[in-house]
């Protein structure tokens, strides 16, 4: 596939959208490639971390953001106020999530894309990596193919159990929120019909998912005589744990799913992909190659941690005595105060701290509210400090 331009990116989902954008606004030009005719409408994310939602307000995108957010709690009843959880545990604190789906959060990441002049085209798939162009990104997701044809490696754990997240319309009675019963975990809510079901007796035998199969994991994971009469959308996923050995190969370079997959547990995979993008783009149009490699350094240790995270989420939710047993014990710890704020700010990604050079305690942390919508840096006072700001919001220097 040849394509002009300075960066070619492969992937409209919201990775590669947000990034567009980045690149865009730092004067690059920028094509992305999508396999897809139009947007996937399959159940995803149904929320955005508040630290993400700063940093995407620090773009100018808060308006459109909450907009469509209220839509959808209007529209779907959605929960309005939630600080995240960690493993069913809903005791976190610190910053509120954004509720709003994947796909509304990408149709705002696409018109922005689409105003700073991003050639978005769609109906394309990537079988090759011949491009005309400067840099490669793949952000084709977890079985990226970008990934696969620049060799880089995808080290990780397999799959240990089956999860279903679907919308349906349902006969019968649901508790609502997190259950765990004996057979497994299934939550009802936070709008009218969803339903999730997570089943540790190994990864599934298909990938397909119909009314039969949602029905009988449902039937058997929450021992309720429940039918189910309509899907409206259904995803099944797993614990699969793998993280690209490295970000960046020569000027092939991966964010988002294809650099990182992980169980949904936390709700942190897409943030994290976000986060990705804004700590890429700026980076990469300065076309320091040295600076570039820190994109790896910075963002690598993050996504190690969240799989980390969310795999001890696996471990705490299983259903055998032992692991009830771990997960009540684990319940009560996030009653300390100091257990709670640990555990949140690391689900929220809140204690990031990227190892500038500088050694004041506020080098490399983010600072919220401030309106980097130019994609530019700045300075700011801080203690009485000079503090430098990178364009994506995270202090580079601070000092005398
Ligand atoms: C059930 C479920 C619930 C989730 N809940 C949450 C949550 O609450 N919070 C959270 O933060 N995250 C959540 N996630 C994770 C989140 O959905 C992903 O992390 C996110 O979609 C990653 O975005 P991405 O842009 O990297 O990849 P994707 O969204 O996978 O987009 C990749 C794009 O690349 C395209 N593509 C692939 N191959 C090619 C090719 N060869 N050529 C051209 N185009 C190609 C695909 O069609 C796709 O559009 C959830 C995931 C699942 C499955």
């Amino acid at each position: 596939m040849k394509t002009s331009g300075d960066v070619t990116i492969v992937g409209a989902g919201p990775v590669g959208l947000l990034l567009a954008s980045e690149l865009a606004l730092q004067g690059m030009r920028t094509t992305v490639l999508e396999r897809l005719t139009s947007q996937a409408d399959t159940i995803k994310a149904g929320m955005l971390s508040g630290r993400s939602f700063q940093m995407l307000a620090m773009r100018g995108l808060g308006p459109a953001i909450t907009a469509a957010s209220e839509a959808e709690i209007a529209r779907l009843a959605w929960y309005r106020r939630s600080t995240g959880h960690f493993a069913g545990l809903f005791k976190l604190d610190g910053l509120d999530l954004v509720m709003l789906s994947q796909q509304a959060l990408e149709r705002v990441l696409e018109a922005r894309a689409l105003e700073l002049g991003v050639e978005i085209r769609r109906g394309v798939e990537v079988t090759d990596l011949d491009f005309g162009t400067d840099y490669v990104v793949g952000c084709d997701g977890g079985r990226s193919t970008v990934r696969k044809l620049a060799g880089i490696d995808f080290p990780g754990t397999g799959p240990s159990l089956t999860g279903y997240q679907a919308v349906v319309d349902l006969e019968g009675d649901l508790d609502r929120g997190w259950n765990y019963t004996p057979t497994g975990v299934y939550a009802s809510g936070p709008m009218q019909g969803r339903i999730m079901m997570i089943e540790y007796s190994g990864p599934p035998a298909t990938r397909e998912v119909n009314r039969e199969i949602l029905e009988a994991s449902l039937r058997r994971v929450s021992g309720r005589d429940v039918r189910i009469t309509a899907v409206h959308t259904a995803t099944v996923w797993t614990d699969n744990t793998r993280q690209a050995a490295t970000y960046r190969k020569g000027n092939v370079l991966l964010a988002g799913d294809a650099a990182h997959v992980h169980s949904p547990f936390g709700g942190q995979g897409l943030n994290l992909g976000l986060q990705d993008a804004l700590n890429l783009g700026w980076k990469l149009a300065t076309g320091d190659s040295e600076l570039i490699d820190t994109y790896t350094t910075e963002r690598h240790p993050v996504a190690e941690r969240v799989l980390r995270n969310t795999m001890a989420q696996v471990a705490l939710s299983r259903p055998d005595p032992q692991s009830r047993e771990l997960h009540s014990l684990f319940s009560d710890l996030l009653d300390l105060r100091e257990v709670k704020s640990r555990i949140s700010a690391m689900i929220q990604g809140t204690d990031i701290r990227y190892d500038t050079g500088c050694d004041h305690p506020l080098a490399g942390t983010f600072v919220p509210d401030l309106d980097l919508s130019d994609g530019k840096g700045t300075s700011i006072v801080l203690d009485g400090l000079e503090a430098t700001v990178r364009p994506d919001g995270y202090i580079s220097r601070i000092g005398p």
